[in-house]
């Protein structure tokens, strides 16, 4: 590991600065779980380490804004997982939380951090994606609301500019009676990622219809998937397997989200 400066600014003016000055070389560290990582395999290597963790701007608290739920920068996947009203009205990223590496991983790794590493298989933002939210950024330039699906460049890159800080993530109360599931194939010991995120939208309503058979939903859902390209390159498991496996899991999303949805468990 290369040496680096470790710095730990109280506010976020400070943080923002140090960020600017140093661009690149300079690294925010939340809950240090991807970042550690990475500082000690040396596939990055930061002049500076800026800890973001007494920044008393940014916080671990989930609250009520004027439109729906406010995730603080720090707020962690255990408390992501447990907070009710997560739980009640955006299930899909309870769950997702719930399901993040291990429990010593949930207790550090933040929100903020799974989908500032832009990882395409960060399991978060698959829900944040459904649930249109908005990242909440500070930096040189001021306050910016960034919808999730443009925060997203490719893999390990974002739109954050130079200085840009994720202080909050913003999630948009359900205007529309809805259900949501996260779901998800892993080995069944050890840690394991999941695949590449991407939105896809059912505009006929046909996956929605409690009455339609499963074949014509599977047939919805091949036109769907035609997007769908899992790397050849994988260690984990073949593209053929990835494919089918989306298949199965689509089609046991759909009949869990729409019996969530009948029996109510989503609010109006
Ligand atoms: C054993 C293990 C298992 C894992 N399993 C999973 C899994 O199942 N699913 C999954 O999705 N992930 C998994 N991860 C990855 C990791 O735990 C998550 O991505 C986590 O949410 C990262 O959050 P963090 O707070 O630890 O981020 P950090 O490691 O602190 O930071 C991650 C990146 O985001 C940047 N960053 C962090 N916060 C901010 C901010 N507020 N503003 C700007 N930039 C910021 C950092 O500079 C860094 O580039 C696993 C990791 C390990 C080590």
């Amino acid at each position: 590991m290369r040496a680096f400066a470790y710095e730990r600014p109280t506010d976020l003016g400070a943080a923002v600065a140090l960020l600017v000055e140093h661009g690149p070389e300079a690294r925010p560290l939340a809950g240090g779980t991807d970042l550690i990582i990475r500082l000690r395999d040396g596939s990055i290597q930061p002049r500076v380490v800026v800890d973001l963790k007494r920044i008393a701007e940014l916080d671990g608290e989930i609250r009520e804004g004027d439109d729906g739920l406010i995730i603080g920068a720090r707020t962690t996947m255990t408390a992501l997982a447990a907070d009710e009203r997560i739980r009640r009205d955006f299930q899909a990223l309870a769950e997702a939380a719930a399901v993040v590496g291990s429990v010593q991983i949930r207790n550090r790794a933040t929100l903020a951090g799974n989908i500032c590493n832009a990882s395409p298989a960060a399991d978060t933002v698959p829900a944040l994606l459904v649930y249109d939210a908005r990242v909440v950024t500070a930096g040189p330039a001021g306050v910016r609301r960034i919808p999730i699906g443009a925060f997203f460049v490719r893999s390990g890159v974002t739109t954050l500019a130079r200085g840009e800080i994720v202080t909050a993530i913003e999630l948009p109360h359900p205007t529309v009676r809805q259900g949501s599931v996260h779901v998800r194939r892993t080995r069944r010991r050890g840690h394991d990622l999941a695949s590449r995120p991407l939105l896809v939208s059912d505009e006929t309503g046909l996956l929605a219809d409690p009455t339609a058979s499963d074949l014509a939903k599977m047939q919805r859902l091949e036109a769907l998937f035609v997007d769908a390209s899992p790397s050849p390159r994988s260690m984990r498991a073949s593209p053929e397997y990835r494919l089918a496996m989306l298949h199965v899991l689509g089609l046991r999303a759909i009949g869990t989200t729409i019996e969530r949805m009948v029996a109510g468990t989503a609010r109006r």
